[in-house]
Parts: structure tokens; sequence; C-alpha cells
């Protein structure tokens, strides 16, 4: 079939198989032509389908060498519908990793689920034996728990309304947006959801079955940014999440075993960012004064600075707080003033010299496989794709 983007709010329910495996090559181009720091050689990637953890997963097999066991929560194609771009990653992924003589399997199915670890551990004891990192890498609209409770997340913040600028991708206008502040019972949602509690839950079932090794890295990632965003992100419901995952972080490597850190990551379009109010009008700000000072980053300069530079180097690079600050770039000082500037200047009218709505925009057709180079979007293709391993 010819297929089309087909947006509605913040997602695209189509995606383009030639295109996500067109994105997937690159990024892997991409950490083959970097060089590579001693790293660990078996990885469990929760959440390595998109974003983060799809790049987190690209850099161990392509910086290290490493197997790779990833848990994603993805739709094959099924008649007029095409596959989740997900899915197309995944398997685009698995055929470049195993044409490279890597291993690489996927468990497809929900990480908050006793089953899905249960599969996932079983997985990595037959043919790996024990993990030597895990990346926690899931950003979920909900979770169901053991018991059968579901737990919706809020994107809202806590004690006060906010109100700021936020921008209507689709007509490209910008109005001023009030979000209200969650109630303790959406904040605990959130943090049941964001939180850490089931990154635990992962190293403690892999610990019970004897499935990592001692000493292993496990890395989860997080988000500050500038004051414009703090109080519907780190001061938010999501933030409250994001701080029970960062004292997580600190009670595992206290229990030992494991040595436990906190990424706080740079702002990207990714489909869970294009959810948050005044966010993505922050991002696209962010992308334009980045661009203009060369210091843009996507998900695989990120993860791969993570892992060659911040995490296996010489030593762990860490702030006074022990969190790795892969925001280091984002957070300049140069960069947050011209941002600041730019966004108090910014309105519908003049959205094309203050902000790169472009960049924005085409980031987020990359998301689902479209507007990648070379691919000829009117020829027919097969929506069907196996992922060769899937679990
Ligand atoms: P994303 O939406 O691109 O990726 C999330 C991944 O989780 C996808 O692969 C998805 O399929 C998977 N997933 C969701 N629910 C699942 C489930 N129940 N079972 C298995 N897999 C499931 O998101 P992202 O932006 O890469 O976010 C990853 C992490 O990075 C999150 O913790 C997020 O808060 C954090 N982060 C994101 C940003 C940003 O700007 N995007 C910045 C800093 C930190």
């Amino acid at each position: 079939m010819v297929i089309k983007p087909k947006v509605r709010g913040f997602i695209c329910t189509t995606a383009h198989p030639d295109g996500c495996r067109e994105i997937v090559r690159e990024q892997i181009e991409y950490v083959k032509a970097h060089k590579h720091a001693q790293g660990p050689k078996k990885v469990l990637v929760v959440g390595a389908s998109m974003g983060y953890g799809l790049a987190s997963r690209i850099t161990a097999a392509y910086s290290f060498g490493a197997a790779t066991v990833g848990v994603i929560f993805d739709k094959p194609a099924s008649g007029a519908r095409t596959a989740s771009s997900g899915w197309y990653n995944t398997a685009a992924f698995e055929e470049f990793a195993n044409a490279d003589g890597l291993y690489a399997k996927t468990v497809n199915g929900d990480a908050y689920s006793k089953e899905i670890k249960e599969q996932t551990i079983r997985l990595i004891k037959k043919d790996i034996g024990k993990v030597d990192m895990v990346v926690y890498s899931l950003a979920a609209p909900r979770r169901t728990t053991a018991d059968g409770t579901m737990y919706t997340s809020v994107l809202k913040t806590v004690g006060e309304p906010y109100t700021n600028k936020t921008i209507d991708l689709k007509n490209r206008v910008v109005s001023d947006i009030t979000v209200e502040p969650a109630s303790d019972e959406e904040i605990q949602a959130t943090v049941k959801v964001m939180g850490g509690e089931d990154w635990k839950d992962w190293i403690d079932a892999l610990k019970a079955a004897d499935a990592i090794e001692d000493n292993a890295v496990t890395v989860a990632y997080s988000y500050i940014g500038p004051d414009i965003t703090h109080p519907m992100y780190a001061d938010g419901s999501i933030g409250k999440a994001k701080d029970h995952l960062f004292e997580t972080a600190k009670q595992m490597t206290a229990e030992g075993g494991v040595r436990a850190y906190i990424s706080v990551n740079k702002a990207l379009v990714t489909q869970s960012s294009a959810a948050i109010p005044i966010v993505p009008l922050y991002i696209s700000i962010l992308y334009k004064v980045m661009k203009e000072h060369n210091v843009h980053e996507g998900c695989i300069e990120q993860m791969y600075r993570l892992m060659n530079e911040k995490l296996y180097g010489e030593s762990v690079i860490t702030d006074s707080e022990n969190r790795i600050r892969l925001d280091d770039l984002e957070m300049q000082d140069e960069i947050q003033t011209e941002v600041k500037k730019l966004w108090e200047e910014i309105n519908s009218d003049n959205l094309d010299t203050h902000a790169d709505l472009d960049g924005y925009y085409k980031d987020f057709y990359r998301l689902f496989g479209f507007e990648a180079d070379g691919i000829d979007y009117e020829a027919d293709t097969d929506a069907e794709r196996s992922i060769a391993s899937i679990v």
C-alpha cells in the first residue's frame, strides 16, 4: 500500500516501514562512525522501540557489540492498518543487528506486567545468562498493577494553576493555556506510572532469578529544564514521579548489587513529549537556538554521549547530586538566555523567526517514519514486516 501520515492530535496513526528502517539505519551509522568506549556486553532495554530507549539499544549494540534484549509494547500491521512505528523500528534494528552478527531479541507486551518480566528473564537466562546493564526507558500513560488496578498519569501542576504560552501546532497559533493542578490522587497515580516502583520491580526480579551481573549498571531517564517549564514539568505531577525515580535509584544503589543512575536528558520531540502542554513551544525555540549554536542533538547523539562519555568513560561523570547531566548543552547560560528572550517575544505572527517549527514538525513526522531521506513516499510498500525474534 501507499502509506501517508494520518495525524490525530499528538499522534500519527500510520507509520512507514521503509522510513522507520532508514531512520534506524542512520542512527546505527552515526554510532558506527564515532569512537567507542569499553562498555557492557549484555543489555536489557525496557521501552526499546522508540525515542531514548531505541537510541540506547542502538548505542549499546553498535558501540560495544552488546547483545540486546528489548521490551516493547507495539502492534504489527493488520489488514488496512500499518504497524506501529516502534514495531517497524524494532524489525529494522533486528534485521541490521543480525546482519552484523549481533544478538538481538525482543519481547512484545506490557513491561509493567509480571508475565512480561518472567518471559524476558526466561529469555535472558536461556540465551545470554545474565545482563550487565539495564536501561529503563518507559514513557507510558497508564499502568495496571498485579491486583488489576489501573493508574493513569497526568501532566498537571502541583498546588497552583499555571498560565503560560503554548502552541497549537496544527494551526500555528500561540495562545495562553492554564494548566490546572493535579489532585493528590492524580499525583499518586502519576508516580505509580512514571516513578521508580516498576524499575525496581525489574531489578529485583532479575536479581531473584540470578539474571543480572553483580555491580551491573542501570539507568533511567529524567528531565529538569528551565524555569518556564518547571510548574508544568519538574515541579508538576510528572516531576513528582521523576523525584521518585531518583529516590529509587539511590535506594537500589544503597541496597547493593547494582549501580543505579538517573540521566537528565535534553528536551526532544518524541511521542511522549508532544503531549505535554507548553513544552512543544519551548522545544521549537530551543531547537532554533541550539541549531544556531551548532549544539543541537537528537536521541542518538544524546545516548551515544551517555554511554561512551558519561557512563563508560574513565569514570562515571555526574553532578554534585550524582545525576548524569546530558542536558548540559541545553542548560548553558548563553542558550537559555536566548531561549528566554525569544520566549518572551514569541507570538503567532513571529513564529517563523522565533522558533524552529519546521524542525519540530520534521522530527515529529520522523517518529513515524515520514520525512526520511531517500524514501519514495508515493511508492507502494509492504506494511507487513516481521520482527525475527519476537517473543
Ligand atoms: P517514547 O514515547 O519515545 O518512548 C517510550 C517507549 O516506551 C516506547 O518504546 C514505548 O513503546 C515504550 N512503552 C510504553 N509503554 C510500555 C509498556 N507498557 N510496556 C513496554 N513498553 C512500553 O518516549 P521518550 O521520550 O523516549 O521517553 C523515555 C524516557 O525518557 C521517559 O522516562 C521520559 O520521561 C524520559 N525523557 C524524555 C525527554 C524528552 O524530551 N522526550 C527528555 C528527558 C527524559
